[in-house]
């Protein structure tokens, strides 16, 4: 873990010390729309507004340190503002809703609201099935062979996987060649059934549906086995946001 920490941080000073190089070289530091890119990162649990958010965190990445899935990344240049903050890229490792959280119990700043104390307390965003057409349940396909490589190949070969991805390789492992029902079946909710159900479709097949116990943690998508998910989290939003509302950003 303390040597993913290390790594994250090297590149995030090699990334910051280049990138802020070439935007001075361009005279483009100050007020650069780059740097104040309105793009949402999937913010760790307990992140409070993103302004906000953005004034407390003092980038010490201890939230990250005691992740024990490698979910939280350092934010580089590369992805606009906030640089040296903590973020989760779903598409490639969501977050699996530890039940004590100890991501926000160990950020000392208050960006991570204390007040997010259990799983259920956590609010990133909402689910969404995105794009229907690429979901292997609706159009009857099967989950590929050595689709759980995917959590491997996300890992350096200097970092082991831990005891807890180790699990998840394995369950990974169990749905190969069948159908598939990942997203639901993966879901780390405490009652996954609140957030995400196979349901029947339209044409007597089954499709993933979201309800209102989805946090946004981003297994989902992180373990929908197409090359670009099927179903991906919508940060920030909530249920009744999406679902309710219709605010789409
Ligand atoms: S809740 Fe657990 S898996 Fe999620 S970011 Fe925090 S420490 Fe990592
Ligand atoms: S449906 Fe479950 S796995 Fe997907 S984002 Fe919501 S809580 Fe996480
Ligand atoms: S993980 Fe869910 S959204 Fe992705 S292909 Fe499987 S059933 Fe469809």
């Amino acid at each position: 873990m303390a040597k993913t920490v290390k790594k994250e941080r090297r590149e995030f000073i090699q990334y910051s010390t280049l990138g802020v190089l070439g935007l001075v070289l361009a005279g483009g530091v100050v007020g650069s729309p780059y740097l104040y890119s309105e793009e949402l990162h999937l913010r760790p649990p307990g992140a409070v507004e993103e302004k906000e958010f953005l004034g407390l965190c003092i980038k010490c990445g201890q939230c990250l340190q005691v992740c024990p899935y490698h979910s939280i990344k350092l934010a580089d240049i590369a992805k606009g503002h906030g640089i040296g903050t903590p973020y989760i890229d779903a598409s490639v490792r969501g977050c699996y809703a530890c039940e004590a959280v100890p991501c926000v119990l160990a950020c000392p700043s208050g960006a991570l609201d204390h007040g997010t104390e259990k799983s259920t307390d956590i609010k990133m965003g909402v689910a969404v099935l995105e794009f229907p057409n690429r979901c292997l349940a609706m159009t009857n396909k099967t989950v590929p062979k050595g689709n759980s490589k995917k959590m491997h190949n996300f890992l350096d070969a200097q970092v082991n996987l831990t005891e807890l991805e180790k699990d998840v390789v394995k369950k990974l492992e169990s749905f190969e060649g069948k159908e598939c029902t990942l997203c639901a079946d993966m879901c780390p909710m405490p009652n996954p059934l609140s957030a995400i159900a196979m349901v029947p479709d339209a044409k007597g097949g089954k499709k993933p549906e979201i309800y209102d116990g989805c946090v946004g943690c981003g297994v989902c998508e992180e373990v929908c086995p197409v090359s670009q998910s099927a179903i991906v989290v919508k940060p920030r939003l909530s249920y009744e946001d999406y679902y309710e509302k219709g605010i789409r950003s």
